[in-house]
C-alpha cells in the first residue's frame, strides 16, 4: 500500500485522515487560565494527519502519521498536544522531527518528567509506559513523524485527569521543563 510523504514539511498524501485541535479543544490543559481565556477558541493549535493504512484496534498492524503543532503561547506555556499513554502500556512508538523546533515531553508512571529537544532529523524512540507531548518552542510550525502499533489504544483520560508532573514554559526567552 503506497502513499507519498514530503520530507520537506511532512504532508502525506494518498489514503489521509486528519484531525484539528483548537484552543477551545484543550480546556485546562495550560497553566494560565486567564490568558487562556482571553485569546480565540477557534485558534488552531495542532492538526494530526494519518496514513490509513491499517484500522485503528487491528492487532499487529502499524500506522504512520504526520503531527504539526503551530507556533505560539499560553501566557508563557508553548502551544502543546494533548499527550497521552498507551492503553496498552507495553508498547512504544517512533517520532522524528521533520520540520521546526520542539520538544518531546514524557513521563513515567512513577511521575518522573523529562524532555528531548526536537529540531529537524532528530530521532526519539518513546519507550513503553511511558507518556508522551509535543511542544513547539519555535515559530514555525513543528512537524513530527509517528509510527505506532494500530493495536495500542490511546489513554487521553489519565493525562487529562492528572497532567504531567512538569510543564513546558518560555522563561528568560528559553524553553526551560518546570
Ligand atoms: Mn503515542
Amino acid at each position: 500500500m503506497k502513499a507519498f510523504i514530503d520530507l520537506a514539511n511532512g504532508n502525506i498524501s494518498g489514503d489521509v485522515s486528519e484531525s484539528v485541535r483548537k484552543l477551545k479543544d484543550l480546556k485546562g490543559i495550560f497553566a494560565d487560565e486567564a490568558a487562556f481565556a482571553a485569546m480565540d477558541p477557534e485558534t488552531v493549535a495542532y492538526r494530526v494527519q494519518m496514513h490509513d493504512a491499517e484500522k485503528n484496534g487491528v492487532e499487529g498492524g502499524l500506522l504512520f502519521g504526520t503531527s504539526y503543532v503551530m507556533p505560539g503561547k499560553v501566557g508563557d506555556e508553548y502551544f502543546m498536544t494533548k499527550g497521552h499513554y498507551h492503553a496498552k502500556r507495553d508498547t512504544a512508538e517512533y517520532y522524528f522531527c521533520i520540520s521546526g523546533k520542539g520538544a518531546l515531553i514524557l513521563m513515567r508512571e512513577d511521575g518522573t518528567c523529562w524532555m528531548e529537544e526536537m529540531e529537524r532529523g532528530t530521532l526519539h524512540y518513546i519507550e513503553k509506559s511511558v507518556a508522551h507531548r509535543l511542544a513547539n518552542t519555535g515559530d514555525e510550525v513543528l512537524a513530527v513523524g509517528c509510527i505506532w502499533g494500530s493495536d495500542i489504544g490511546h489513554d487521553y483520560e489519565t493525562i487529562a485527569k492528572y497532567g504531567f508532573t512538569k510543564r513546558l514554559k518560555e522563561i528568560d526567552g528559553k524553553p526551560q521543563l518546570v
